[in-house]
């Protein structure tokens, strides 16, 4: 055997188990499909701005450990998410806090605002919330729910509020502070010089293959090496032998502009259903860039289709049930462990990804 590890993915997670590895003194080999390692943290520098090539990503955590860990291998700057949401040309503060109660109803209190929001839920008079649109209502009224909660979502999902489970939002962030801080997390902030010099520190000392797909060379790359972690679609590797599991896409658009400034901060929330995209980024904003131009993206949420890229799991009952199936099998795959958020099939943020891949090395050594 040439490798001890082989590791399917240089997203976050392969690329923190790699690191665990070669600490370890073992032998890694590391493939891509895609050109370019960083899974979906990937960033790239254009013209000075880094660009966040697959949408926003703040790295925010409240486990000190990860924090720590993270910061192991780049220079974390202050940034703190305080997105903003844009309705019919007026502008609320995210989450719903104190700003945007003001903002819809005039009211300056907190007191004033629980009144507001329990008679507008109230009067309402549901009961056991039925679909996604009844458990928001009874939860924030419809001011809110039309406002900023029914367009994005259904731009998000792909279906109307009433065609989804209420189970999607049990509870919704209300803040009845004035707080813009979208997270409550103690440690966060935008690593400087962006994400992907944070995975190449993790795969030193590997050897690295992109534009390389596992499934296509399967036996070649098992007979390499003496193990696998595997962090794509555990579907695929099992020839989607129970049938697909559900994602949602995304389609990103560049656009750069003669300007310093586009929209005054990263992340702007679109939550009319007639504006097809989400939100907009304006990257310089991560790493406070000075620069004369700038470049933005908007971020389209669409089915997945041939040839584009997994990126929310879908999951309901019936999916996760499929991926239990899945799960059995993987569990009888002696020598192939999975992992990430393809592997596992969960939406992870970047703080449990880094966690998961050390707990996986932490069992895998010792
Ligand atoms: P990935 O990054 O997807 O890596 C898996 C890699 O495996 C990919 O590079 C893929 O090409 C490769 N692969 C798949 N199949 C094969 C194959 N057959 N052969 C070879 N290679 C293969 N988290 C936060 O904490 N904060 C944020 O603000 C945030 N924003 C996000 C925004 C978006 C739009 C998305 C989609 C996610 C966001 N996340 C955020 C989550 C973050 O992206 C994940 O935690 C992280 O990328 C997961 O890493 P991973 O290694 O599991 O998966």
């Amino acid at each position: 055997m040439k490798y001890d590890y082989l590791i399917v993915g240089a997203g976050l997670f392969g690329a923190v188990f790699c690191h665990e590895a070669i600490q370890r003194g073992k032998r890694c080999l590391v493939i891509d499909k895609r050109g370019h390692i960083g899974g979906n943290v990937y960033t790239k520098n254009e013209r000075g701005i880094n660009v966040h090539k697959y949408g926003a990503h703040i790295f925010h955590t409240g486990d000190a450990e990860t924090w720590n860990y993270i910061n192991r291998f780049a220079d974390f700057n202050n940034f703190i998410n305080s997105p903003v949401a844009i309705y019919k040309g007026e502008l609320y503060n995210l989450p719903f806090n104190m700003n945007t109660f003001n903002k819809l109803w005039g009211v300056i209190t907190p007191k004033e605002a629980i009144e507001k929001i329990e008679k507008d839920a109230s009067c309402l008079n549901i009961g056991e919330p039925k679909n996604l649109e009844e458990q928001a209502l009874a939860l924030v009224g419809a001011d809110v729910y039309e406002k900023l909660i029914r367009g994005y979502t259904e731009k998000q999902w792909g279906k109307p509020c009433k065609d989804l489970p209420a189970s999607i939002i049990k509870r919704l962030p209300l803040r009845y502070t004035y707080d813009n801080n979208y997270f409550r997390d103690r440690y966060q902030g935008i690593p400087i010089g962006g994400y992907t010099a944070i995975i190449e520190k993790l795969l030193q000392g590997a050897d690295v293959e992109l534009n390389t797909d596992y499934l296509e060379c399967k036996e070649l790359f098992t007979s390499m090496c003496s193990k696998t972690i595997y962090t794509g679609p555990i579907d695929s590797y099992f020839n989607l032998c129970y049938g697909e599991l559900e994602y949602r896409s995304l389609k990103f658009e560049e656009e750069w502009h003669c300007t310093k400034n586009y929209q005054g901060c990263a992340v702007v929330n679109y939550t009319e259903r007639d504006i097809p995209y989400t939100r907009i980024i304006e990257h310089k904003h991560f790493e406070f860039t000075d620069s004369d131009s700038t470049v933005i993206t908007r971020e389209y949420p669409c089915d997945i289709t041939i040839g584009k890229e997994p990126y929310y799991p879908v999951n309901t009952g019936i999916n996760n049930e499929l991926y239990q199936k899945y799960r059995a099998l993987a569990k009888n795959e002696k020598t192939v462990l999975f992992g990430g958020r393809l592997g596992t099939y969960k939406y992870m943020d970047m703080d449990i990804t880094v966690r998961t891949a050390r707990e996986c090395a932490k069992r895998e050594f010792g």
